[in-house]
């Protein structure tokens, strides 16, 4: 049955779009409708911002106490509705539901809570000499998110944003839009103020282009696409307003020659496939000692190989399909192109996978690559495809890991914690972990070169929907 959404909200209250169009919202693992959701207008668009700007002073004005009373709620709310979430993404997303439940919706939750925490250490304001510095609230901020991590994505913009007193129009992604829906829905229940948190879905180019244009939005965070984001930063550049970015990878995973093999290409396989290859910080090139390229290359393939694919909702799949059938295409031109430019499969390949219906599923490949300058080692190809490149040392594997247009993960393999600290140093990406270490959600995480602008998680993230004011303090008399 397929699901309807055909209101969105806005100024507090479910309204009916500007126009008639809906987009349909595919299910991967069977490439059938899942949903339809509104395909909103620029008119829908101009309608949340005005009530965005209409309630942007007296929500900036509310304690911050206030505040957090309004995330604990809309924490409770997630924490009731979080097997709703993990259902959702699952079938718009084709995450396998038992990962999309710890991954998908495990994270965001920990997000909305530990903002709630945050609001209590943070430095609101300081003096500094004769000076009183405040934080305070940016102003209206447009929120564009993509589909693969959909709700983290978002809670990494609306938490912090409405903890800093700002005022948000959502624009979720049009493939995964309905946990934005959910999400409304918590926030409707929390009694947000009218007009403090809107939500109109539709295509980038049409209602993203007016939230990014448009003089009464103070700041655009957007997460996406390269393509997407450098669009976006042009049509914000007329208005002056801040633009937070966070964009693709292309994250190389480092194995020196005192590392443990087995180790670093297990855990490199994982952080590759997660999502199905669609995460944007996946360690994507895995760079090995040349004498040591045919046995990683033999690692990784029995590594992929023993990962069950399978559709989102059976208990026992641990890779699920690509969102839509156009990034299917896409990947299997990547892994025709790789070949054709002279890699070798290590396996997988282009060819569909057998008995998995009509679903958009793509056989995870490993591809020996000895050219880092080929397509497959430059381009982010968002699928679940690894690339394995030889390397002649520890300067050679430094120099390949930042011959990218990309900055943004990465991860250093090594017996030795110095000298992994000492390679990790010199790779110019935002994040970097060494020996597989864990995801630190109160890490700052974001891009250097094309991934990206700003940086979201935690304090960081906070401070990036805040202003400065430095007022000046002169007794009288
Ligand atoms: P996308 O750029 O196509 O879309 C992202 C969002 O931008 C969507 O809401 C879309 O509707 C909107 N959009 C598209 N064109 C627009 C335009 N011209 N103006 C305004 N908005 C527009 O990206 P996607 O396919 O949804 O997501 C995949 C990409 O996102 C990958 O490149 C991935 O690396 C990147 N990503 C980055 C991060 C990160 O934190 N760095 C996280 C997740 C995904």
């Amino acid at each position: 049955m397929t699901l309807v959404r055909d209101r969105l909200f806005i100024g507090g209250r479910w309204v009916a779009p500007a126009g008639k169009g809906y987009i349909e919202v595919m299910d991967p693992s069977t490439g059938t409708v899942h949903a339809r959701i509104p395909e909103g207008t620029p008119a829908d668009a101009e309608a949340a911002i005005a009530a965005a700007r209409a309630a942007f002073d007296a929500w900036s004005r509310t304690p911050v106490a206030e505040r957090v009373g309004y995330i604990e709620r809309i924490a409770a709310g997630m924490t009731a509705r979080s097997d709703e979430f993990a259902q959702a993404i699952a079938c718009e997303v084709g995450m396998p539901i038992r990962l999309a439940a710890r991954v998908q919706v495990g994270g965001p939750l920990w997000h909305w809570h530990h903002h709630a925490e945050l609001a209590r250490e943070f430095e609101w304001e300081r003096r500094i000499g004769n000076s009183l510095v405040v934080r305070e609230a940016i102003g209206v901020v447009a929120a564009i998110t993509p589909w693969n991590f959909p709700l983290n994505q978002i809670t990494l913009k609306v938490a912090p944003a409405l903890l800093a007193g700002c005022t948000v129009v959502l624009k979720p992604s049009e493939v995964a839009p309905i946990n934005a829906f959910i999400l409304a829905e918590i926030i409707e229940a929390a009694e947000l103020p009218a007009g403090v948190f809107n939500l109109v879905t539709g295509y980038g180019p049409v209602v993203g282009e007016v939230l990014a244009s448009d003089p009464r939005v103070d700041m655009v965070s957007f997460t996406g696409s390269t393509r997407a984001g450098r669009r976006v930063a042009e049509l914000a550049a007329p208005t002056v307003k801040k633009v937070a970015l966070e964009l693709g990878g292309k994250s190389a995973a480092v194995v020196l020659d005192d590392a443990d093999l087995a180790a670093a290409v297990k855990g490199t396989v994982s952080s590759c496939l997660l999502n199905s290859g669609q995460t944007c910080s996946a360690h994507t090139r895995l760079l090995v000692p040349r004498a040591r390229l045919d046995e990683a290359a033999q690692l990784a393939a029995a590594a992929v190989s023993a990962m069950k694919l399978g559709p989102a909702l059976a208990e026992d799949s641990r890779l699920g399909p690509l969102v839509s059938a156009a990034q299917r295409e896409r990947v299997r031109d990547y892994i025709r192109r790789g070949v054709a430019e002279g890699a070798r499969l290590a396996c997988g390949g282009a060819e569909p996978p057998a008995g998995l219906g009509d679903g958009y599923f793509v056989q995870p490949t490993v591809l020996v690559c000895e050219d880092s300058g080929a397509t497959v080692a430059q381009e982010e190809i968002f699928g679940p495809v690894l690339v394995v490149l030889p390397h002649d040392g520890d300067e050679d594997a430094i120099r390949i890991a930042n011959d990218s247009l990309y900055g943004l993960g990465g991860g250093v393999w090594s017996g030795s914690e110095e000298r992994a600290l000492a390679v990790a140093r010199r790779i110019r990406t935002g994040q970097v972990d060494i020996n597989g270490a864990a995801w630190n959600p109160r890490a700052p995480f974001g891009g250097y070169k094309q991934s990206g602008l700003g940086r979201e998680n935690g304090t960081y993230g906070l401070d990036e929907f805040l202003e400065y004011k430095s007022i000046q303090l002169r007794q009288v008399g």
